[in-house]
């Protein structure tokens, strides 16, 4: 089934199968990297479709293999939401012709991905195999009777008709993550007794069924993709045997390709977050491949071309499906064919300006290419009048300013106090399961290399000086300083500052008290618990969260081992209620849980009475006096903006730009600070 085109490959050519051609029925895809299906939020916004074609087309340029939409409901019921984009008539089949005709004018392929929500869709008119309410979802789904089944069927059918009249090369059906065709499948969520329940055959009527007749009405050269769930990671999900079982019997049904689901959306074991090590489940695709015949695609935390070239080389998969990476970099490809790699932008895994925002409702983004899904209306564009800048610090924002100034034409100085660039991005990147941060300096590293930024470390610039050097106009990138909260005993030698603590600069004993319980707090929390640095990090991770490391058991669960705990820690917020609430809506519940596991205790609505040599004095949300035998206290207390600078500038006529934490402290992160002063550099 699968047919190689022959390449090239020279000992200069570091990842030949990466960059492989294969050949899937008629179509013959130029490189093995699927860009994974994301729902953007341009699928429901005004002029949204015109925006999508070039979001996609810059991914097809930039050597993408092959795109899948994000998910389009088959019918009303099915949408993610109510009024969420759904592929019924041919009027909205019109719509799609702008992404199909960008893609295909780049070279690219492009296929519509079918998905229906079933029992997660919020939505009242929800439906499913069986009326079970996902723990996620406050709504309870109707039970489909055998007619309704049957109709519900035919709307797969149609879209895939229409999508093949709007363009598209072929369809992906979503039959994993836990939505509608899943539900079918498992036990956990089909409980019928008529032809579309029962034992695994009958369960899996359904997507058999959607399948061969989506390939009788689209003929033998549109692709069918099916996205399996190869590990559900919840109770009663499927066993390996049923996985396989179903590939077999998808593959005679005229699947084309088969792309791996893991893990359903009410799971509670991580699949993505930046915890999750690299190709970390890769191996569960591994356990088709050479029993079926179809192509298969890897998945989850791909985001190099070395870990896709290692999994590919290995023999894992035929195609990696990479989505948030190509976010962050829609040149993926080009640059690694390029011998570029080290340019790539690399996704670091964070879920802040993608997921978390499409579950907010707003549109999809990313946190170190803001550009993602504002291709239109954010452009780098030559400067007709080249100046020179001061950019003051060289955190996230000062980079993000000084590349984009210096792409665009202008000179750039960047001045740095400490010995590196980045700033809090040096911290960031030492939190246990944070490493990734560490990429996006590399990224920047190479970016002001390659643009000639000239880069002055060491250099805690004044304005004098600025002055003395003629400069114009300043960014002012100086960041933030921790807050010191005024507590009576703060200046107590048991005191720590959080980067006192994360940088390693003073010891720390075994019992704890950290002040402040927002992003910061719950990072240190985490790094003095910490205590494995093993070797191999995948193994650690599916002990830790229960995940059958041999792929033997139903559903994938085994007995979670969670690793000794380093240190006792407390967790405390003056905000009454449990601490974490403000965290990342996809990434907070992993946080929650994992400190919960190794015994933190969270406090909120605690007021701070004193610290002194006994310990931490607190006062409780009931009015009770407690005493925290700590060791230390870790102030974790916010931060606020150091712009020193400013006044002295001014008052010297130069013009000054904040961003970043210099701008303004409160809520900050990395996603505020790379836009805002990506967005001014645009514009200067
Ligand atoms: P900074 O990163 O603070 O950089 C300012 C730079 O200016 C510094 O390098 C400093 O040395 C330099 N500077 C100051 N004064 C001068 C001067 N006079 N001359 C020259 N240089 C000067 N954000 C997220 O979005 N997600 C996360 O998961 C996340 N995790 C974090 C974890 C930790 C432990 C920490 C500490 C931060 C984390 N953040 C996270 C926050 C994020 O790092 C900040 O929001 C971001 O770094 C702010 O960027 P900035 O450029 O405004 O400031
Ligand atoms: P933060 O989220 O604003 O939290 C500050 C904490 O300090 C709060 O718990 C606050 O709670 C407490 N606090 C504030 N003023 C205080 C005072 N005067 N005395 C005592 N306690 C005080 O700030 P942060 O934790 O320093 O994080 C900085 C930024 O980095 C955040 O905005 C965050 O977005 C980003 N970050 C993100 C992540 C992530 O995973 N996405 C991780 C780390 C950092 P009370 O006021 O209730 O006491
Ligand atoms: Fe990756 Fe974070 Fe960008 Fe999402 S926001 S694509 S997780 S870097």
């Amino acid at each position: 089934m699968i047919e190689l085109t022959p390449r090239n490959t020279t000992p200069k050519d570091p990842y030949p199968h990466l960059l492989e051609p294969l050949r899937v029925g008629a179509i013959t895809l130029r490189s093995r990297v699927v860009m994974g299906s994301m729902h953007t939020g341009l699928e429901e916004r005004p002029g949204g479709f015109a925006r999508m074609a070039v979001f996609f087309a810059e991914r097809a340029r930039g050597g993408v293999g092959l795109i899948v939409t994000g998910g389009i409901a088959p019918n009303e019921e099915g949408a993610v939401y109510q009024g969420a984009a759904k592929l019924t008539t041919s009027e909205e089949a019109e719509h799609h012709r702008a992404i199909t005709a960008a893609v295909h004018a780049e070279g690219g392929h492009i296929c519509l991905q079918i998905l229906h929500a079933g029992r997660y869709a919020y939505n009242p008119k929800l439906v499913a195999p069986s009326a079970l309410q996902a723990p996620i979802n406050p709504f309870t789904p109707r039970e489909l009777d055998a007619a309704e089944v049957e109709a519900e069927i035919e709307t797969f059918v149609r879209c895939a008709r229409l999508a093949q009249q709007a363009g598209y090369d072929g369809v992906e059906v979503m039959g994993s993550e836990g939505y509608f065709i899943n539900q079918f499948i498992a036990a956990r969520t089909n409980h019928r007794t008529d032809r579309w329940g029962g034992d695994f055959a009958s369960r899996c009527r359904l997507p058999l069924a959607i399948v061969e007749r989506i390939r009788a009405a689209t003929g033998p050269d549109f692709l069918i993709i099916f996205r399996l769930s190869l590990l559900d990671l919840v109770e009663q999900g499927s066993s390996p045997e049923e996985c396989l079982q179903l590939a077999l019997w998808l593959e005679a049904a005229g699947v084309s390709l088969i792309n791996t689901g893991i893990g359903w959306h009410e799971a509670r074991i991580p699949t993505i977050a930046t915890l999750v090590p690299r190709g970390a489940f890769a191996a569960v695709t591994a356990q088709l491949k050479g029993r079926v015949g179809v192509p298969l695609i890897a998945t989850n935390r791909i985001n190099t071309p070395e870990v896709a070239e290692a999994i590919l080389a290995a023999g894992q998969a035929d195609l990696v499906s990479m989505a948030r990476p190509l976010l962050a970099d829609p040149e993926f490809v080009a640059k690694a064919a390029a011998g570029r790699a080290d340019e790539i932008n690399t996704c670091i895994a964070c879920n802040q300006a993608c997921l978390d925002h499409t579950f907010a409702g707003k549109l999809t983004s990313c946190l170190v290419n803001p550009r993602a899904c504002h291709e239109t209306e954010l452009q780098i564009l030559p400067t007709t009048a080249p100046r020179t800048f001061a950019v003051v610090g060289a955190g996230p924002a000062g980079l993000a300013a000084a590349c984009t100034l210096a792409e665009r034409g202008h000179r750039v100085v960047l001045f740095e106090a400490s010995a590196r660039i980045g700033g809090q991005f040096n911290v960031a990147k030492r939190i246990p399961g944070k490493e990734e941060f560490g990429e996006t300096l590399r990224y920047f590293q190479r970016r002001l290399e390659r643009l000639g930024v000239e880069v002055r470390l060491n250099h805690r610039v004044s304005a004098a000086e600025l002055q003395a050097d003629g400069f114009a106009s300043v960014i002012l990138a100086t960041g933030v300083t921790p807050r010191i909260p005024a507590i009576p005993g703060v200046d107590h030698p048991k005191v720590l500052g959080y980067l006192d603590v994360l940088l390693e600069r003073k010891p720390v004993g075994q019992r704890v008290a950290l002040i402040g319980a927002g992003g910061i707090g719950f990072d240190v929390a985490d790094f003095l618990t910490h205590t494995h640095r093993e070797a191999e990090p995948i193994a650690a991770f599916y002990a830790e969260w229960g995940i059958d490391l041999t792929f033997s058991t139903r559903g994938g669960l085994a007995p979670a081992a969670p690793q000794p705990v380093a240190r006792q820690v407390w967790l405390l917020q003056r905000k009454p209620g449990k601490p974490g609430k403000t965290l990342g809506k996809t990434t907070g519940w992993i946080h929650r849980a994992r400190l919960q596991q190794r015994g933190v205790q969270a406090v909120g609505g605690v007021e701070y009475l004193r610290i002194d040599d006994a310990g931490l004095h607190l006062r409780l949300a009931d009015g009770a006096e407690q005493l925290l035998e700590v060791d230390n206290v870790v102030l974790c207390a916010g931060q606020e903006s150091l712009r020193e600078l400013e006044d002295q500038l001014i008052d010297l006529g130069i013009a000054v730009h904040r961003v970043g934490g210099a701008d303004v402290a409160a809520e900050l992160d990395a996603k505020r600070a790379i836009d805002q002063a990506t967005r001014l550099a645009a514009q200067l």
